[in-house]
Parts: structure tokens; sequence; C-alpha cells
């Protein structure tokens, strides 16, 4: 659909075809811009990704991410409608997308209804379970890659270290993932994993729309998988006997596992029997993101919200966070996901500040409907709970993204070069 204050641009053409619009934020790789397409009058998203000062140029992760996302079509996967390189750039354009699903599960106007929230799910495993018939792996699946669209559509984006697997030699770098969403094999070091850690993520984020913040939020690869056990029960090797054998395996004391309704008591049955089996330890016993889709839970009532009903989160910029919370949501506050005792200690802002963090990244912002408590009560009902990220919030830079060598490089551009037929001059 055309975006009409695209039209009231001064007409700054981008290799031809696109008139440029307003930045829409960074990524990891360089700016994304909103932008008109004067071929067909849509508005479309261009990632503009810098490539090195080197002929060595173009960044391979870019490279793996259009390759791929040039094989994939689907509604609940990002259309990737053009790829041209421009003035030392490469820009990927994409479909406009309006929002994501970080930004719905953090709006605190927004009430996600159990419909809503099978909605979600179903399109989330629906992009997944067609990435993975093309033997794809997402690898980062998180809320934030989810984007949302004007329809309502959920689908899968930022491919960005996905990567084609099962074929032999291939040894994974492990350290893709964003870690709240990581797999416990992945955890452990393992160099060969399959479909199963797409899945476990998908469970975190099933976790996150019924609890409305991250689930499991370790500090450290040891904290994550302490935060894990503490939350399903240490595996015990009957039921996961691979786990004693890969990399960095170390032996964590045996807890049992909470009731799981008791980490999510306003979920369905149906819901914690699925959520289960997406948390199964073993990764040959996990249920695929098929049998997910074909669970009972997606059967049963209530029906999947049709996504054009699906509530819309507030336009990028809006304060929501301070915005009072209806009581009604109270009632569906989850648990503190148990922590090791010594994360359990309470890191206070300075008064005056505009909330309370958990040294487990866990910020409680105050509500409308909090009565002058505000000195660091254990009382979580009273608050609103709001996922940051702690470090962000201190100001220490986020880990650097891992790396490939010069050789891995330029070996692996020299390969998909071939592979992919780029024009070599702007439209
Ligand atoms: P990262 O590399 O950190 O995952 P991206 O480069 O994918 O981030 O995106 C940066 C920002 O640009 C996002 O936060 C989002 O706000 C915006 N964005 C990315 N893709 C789209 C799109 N298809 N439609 C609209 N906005 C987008």
């Amino acid at each position: 659909m055309a975006d009409t204050s695209l039209d009231q641009l001064p007409d700054k053409r981008v290799a031809a075809r696109y008139i440029k619009g307003v930045t829409l934020g960074e990524g990891t790789y360089g700016i994304v811009f909103k932008a008109l397409d004067t071929k067909t009058n849509q508005t479309v998203a261009i990632k503009k990704i810098r490539l090195g000062k080197h002929k060595e140029g173009v960044n391979v992760t870019a490279l793996r991410e259009i390759k791929l996302l040039k094989e994939l079509k689907d509604p609940n996967v990002i259309e990737l409608i053009d790829a041209y390189p421009h003035k030392g750039n490469l820009h990927l354009v994409f479909e406009f997308m309006e929002s994501d699903l970080e930004a719905v599960i953090r709006d605190r106007n927004i009430v996600l209804s159990p419909a809503d929230i099978k909605s979600y799910m179903q399109m989330t495993l629906k992009g997944l379970a067609y990435c993975h018939r093309k033997w794809v792996l997402h690898r980062d699946m998180k809320p934030n890659n989810l984007l949302i669209g004007s329809d309502g559509q959920l689908k899968l984006a930022d491919f960005g270290l996905a990567r084609i697997f099962g074929s032999p030699d291939r040894k994974f770098t492990h350290q893709v993932f964003a870690r709240w969403y990581r797999a416990p094999e992945l955890l452990f070091g393992t160099k060969h994993y399959g479909a199963g850690v797409d899945v476990w993520a998908a469970g975190c984020i099933f976790a996150e729309l019924l609890l409305r913040r991250p689930f499991l939020q370790g500090s450290s690869d040891i904290d994550q998988l302490g935060k894990i056990f503490a939350a399903f029960g240490t595996p015990k090797p009957s039921q996961w006997p691979d786990m004693i054998y890969l990399p960095d395996y170390v032996e964590y004391q045996f807890v049992l596992a909470p009731p799981l309704r008791s980490l999510f008591p306003m979920a369905s049955d149906d819901a914690l029997d699925l959520i289960s089996r997406m948390f199964t330890y073993d990764p040959k016993n996990r249920i695929t993101v098929q049998q997910a889709l074909e669970h009972r839970y997606f059967s049963s009532v209530p029906a999947p919200t049709n996504p054009v009903l699906l509530p819309r989160p507030a336009a990028k910029g809006e304060a929501v966070n301070n915005i009072p919370r209806p009581p009604d949501l109270i009632s569906q506050e989850g648990p503190v996901v148990l922590s090791p005792p010594r994360k359990a200690r309470r890191v206070m802002l300075f008064p005056g500040s505009e909330g309370n963090a958990y040294e487990d990244g866990t910020l409680l912002k105050h509500s409308a409907v909090t009565s002058g408590n505000t000195g660091g009560s254990t009382t979580q009902s009273k608050y609103m709970p709001m996922s940051v990220d702690v470090d962000a919030l201190f100001g220490s830079k986020p880990p650097p993204r891992p790396t490939i060598s010069s050789t891995d490089r330029s070996h692996l551009k020299r390969k998909l070069d071939m592979e992919l037929e780029f024009q070599d001059s702007p439209k």
C-alpha cells in the first residue's frame, strides 16, 4: 500500500527506483530507511549495509541473508523485494512492516487474550515450519525479529545468522543466539545442532507472550542454564543421554522442577502441554515445528484470532512504558523466574529514576496503581514488569557479535558471489 507521507518528500532517488524516506532504525550492519518503490507504488524498508573499505567488500552475513531470503517465499517470512549495490553500499529492499512482536509484548496498553497469543504463535510456527521444510534454520528467533505488517501478519525476519543445515562437514558456531532464547544444547557448546534450537526459541517466545516479559533472562551462559534448570529441573542423564558428552558440559546441582502450572498460571492445559514439549531437554525428543502446529492447542477453543483483528502496538517512538497498567493485567502477572540465590539481590536505581532494576534484567516500572511504595518492595503485583537489558541501562556496550576470520570471509564471499547473480551496476 502506498504511503502518502512519502509523497511529500523531496525526490531523493535511490538507485532510480526508490524515493528515500525517514530513517527507521539502525541495525547491526547499517541503517534501515523507509522508501517509496516507484515501480510498484509500495512502501518499502531498505536496509543499507556498509561494505568494507577493502575490495573484500560485502559482509558475508549479508550475502547469506540475501541468498536465503531470495529463496524463501511464504506469508509468514519477510519478502526480500530487491537487492542492489549503490554508492559503495549494499541495499536490501524488504516489504515495509509496521511493528514487531517485541513492541506488542512491551506495550502495556495491549491486553493479549489467549486467542491473540495463539494467533501470534501459529504465525511464528508457520513461518518457521516453512523455513525448516526448506532445510533452513532461522537461528536468531526472538520477538524483535518477528515483524508485523499492517494486515496483522507476522513475518520472520533477520535471517542474517541463518544457514542451510543438513550438509555434512559443516560445523556451526554456537554463539549465535540471543542468550535468552538459546537452547541448552547450544549453551553446552554443541557443534552439531538442528531445527530443535528454533523450537526452543519459539518456546521462549510463547512463554514471553504469556508472561509479557522475557522468560529466562540469564546474565551469562552459565546463569542462563541455571535459570533453565530452575524452571524445568536439572536434566537427568536418563532424560538427555547425550548431555554429558557435550563440549562445555558442567554438572549442575540437582534441582527439582516446580510444577509447570506455577510458572504459567494463566495458561490452558493444552498450552502447558505444548510448552513442555517445546522445552524438552533432549533435542532428539523435542517436538518439531510441524508437530507443534498439529498440536491440539491450535485446534481447541479459543480459535486463533484473525490477524487483522489483533491488537496493534502504539506507533514507534511513542512512550508506552509509563502508561498506567490496566487492572486486569495484574491478575495475569507471571511468577518471578527462579534464579540462583546469588542472583536474587536487587539493584536499586537512584531516587528519582524511573524504575527499579533487578540484577537479572527485570525492570519494574511504577504504575498508577502503585500507592507510594517506590522503595523496592518485593510485592510485584503492584508494579509493571518491564524487561530491559541492564547493561544497556548502565551504559555498557552489548557484547560483540561473533566474527569470522578474513580467510573464511574471502573464501565464503567467492563461493556466495558465484551463487548469487548480482547486477553490477545500480538500477
Ligand atoms: P538488527 O540488525 O539489530 O536486528 P535491523 O537492521 O534488522 O536490526 O533493523 C533495524 C531497525 O529497522 C529495526 O529496529 C526496525 O525498527 C527497522 N526495520 C527493520 N526492518 C524493517 C522493515 N521491514 N520494516 C520496517 N522497519 C524495519
